[in-house]
């Protein structure tokens, strides 16, 4: 494998600190050309001296200054603000692109990276949730890869390269039915956000986390599924499987099942992106088949968990819809992490935007910039 020249944009984060470990095994593989925040200054400086980065960018200029001084006598570039990260990723240094930011701020240096033709290993799901259609044209076009880094995704697109040019007939989407599948709905209407926050498999970032609670995310899943995959949504199903040890499998038309699995660990599906089409090695925990006995699965609860239905509803109506959604899921989390609202107002203040946004059926990116932000907006004032 040639050396590849990366820019993580979210460096910071769960997803971005798994990259950074995952170069730090193969430094000789990387390059770190560029490493991007939003506050975190001192961890984004620590970060871009350890791994000799060309550029740091700090998305929140008044945190510029600090950065600055963290940077000074270093051979670091600092720069601070979004426009600063949509022009640094379309740099001649620059071959893949990471997106791990969270929501819809990776929108704007997403499209950026992808008119300049870069690989995109695509972690924030919400671009593609919320502007998929326009996304993907715009890769076509560009002739930008989009691969995946969502362990779902990874896991489908895994199992799809041994198609061997055979399309396939479903996609089985897993997922572990988060914290409280188990719980009664009467005791899901009081969680609380710390409630929310503990997820049984995975550890990730506080939006995501909530998102898997609701099983909002599986529901960003499906339609991510959708766009890279080409996949119609009634031919994605959902199974829930609480052990999380198949990531994902598709369905081929003489009824074959693939599947795809690993301990629980994002830095096999990071791995990969960066990688592909190549495969590593990685010190992760290893599946001991003998030890874990038995795999168990079953069907999502609509009715307990609103979301994964209103994803549906959202994707088959088209448009913006899928962006209003988005919008209002951020609003109504941020909320729910701070406890000033239910865990069903959640589903309810998504349902609210999605019946009055005005309806665009064919968004441009200004479309979307505008339904983000005048949902937020709204959702902002219900909440
Ligand atoms: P985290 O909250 O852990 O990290 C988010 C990162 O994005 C941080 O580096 C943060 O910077 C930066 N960031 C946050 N807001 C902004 C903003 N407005 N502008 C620029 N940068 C911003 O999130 P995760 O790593 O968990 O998730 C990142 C993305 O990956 C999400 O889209 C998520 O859905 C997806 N994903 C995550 C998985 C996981 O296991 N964590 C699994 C699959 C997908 P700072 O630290 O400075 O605030
Ligand atoms: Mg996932």
């Amino acid at each position: 494998m040639g050396k590849r020249r990366i820019a993580i944009l979210g460096a910071t984060g769960s997803i971005g600190r798994q990259a950074l470990d995952v170069v730090s095994r193969h430094r000789d593989m990387f390059d770190v050309e560029l490493l991007c925040a939003n506050e975190n200054v001192e961890q984004l400086a620590r970060s871009a001296i350890e791994f000799d980065a060309n550029a740091a960018v700090i998305c929140n200029e008044s945190k510029y200054p600090a950065l600055a001084a963290a940077l000074s006598g270093t051979d670091v570039k600092v720069f601070g603000g979004m426009s600063s990260v949509e022009s640094l990723v379309q740099g001649d240094n620059i071959d893949i692109v990471l997106t791990a930011m969270v929501g819809f701020s990776g929108m704007l240096p997403t499209v950026a990276a992808i008119k300049a033709g870069k690989t995109i290993a695509l972690a924030n799901k919400e671009t593609l949730v919320a502007g998929g259609d326009f996304i993907m044209d715009l890769a076509r076009r560009y002739g930008a890869a989009i691969l995946p880094v969502d362990s779902e995704h990874s896991a489908i697109f895994q199992c799809i390269m041994g198609a061997a040019g055979n399309g396939i007939r479903k996609i089985l989407l897993t997922g572990s039915g988060g914290p409280f599948r188990t719980w009664e709905k009467e005791a899901i209407a009081q969680a609380t956000s710390a409630q929310a926050l503990r997820h049984p498999n995975w550890s990730m970032g506080a939006k995501i986390t909530i998102d898997s609670s609701t099983l909002m995310n599986k529901g960003f899943e499906m339609i991510e599924a959708k766009w890279l995959f080409e996949m119609a949504p009634e031919d994605i199903e959902v199974v829930i499987h609480p052990e999380s040890v198949i990531h994902s499998m598709v369905e081929y038309a003489d009824g074959a099942v693939l599947a795809q699995m690993a301990c629980p660990d994002m830095r096999e599906p990071i791995q990969f992106a960066l990688c592909f089409p190549h495969r590593l090695p990685l010190d992760s925990k290893r599946l001991d088949f003998k030890a874990m006995g038995k795999l168990t699965f079953e069907a999502p609860d609509m009715d307990k968990f609103p979301c994964l239905a209103l994803a549906y509803e959202a994707v088959s109506r088209g448009g913006n819809i899928p962006c209003a959604m988005n919008a209002a899921n951020e609003v109504a989390v941020a909320a729910f992490l701070k406890d000033k609202i239910h865990f069903y107002d959640i589903p309810a203040l998504i349902s609210k935007a999605m019946e009055t946004v005005p309806f665009v059926a064919k968004p441009s990116l200004e479309d979307l910039v505008d339904t983000h932000e005048e949902i937020m907006k709204k959702t902002g004032e219900r909440v």
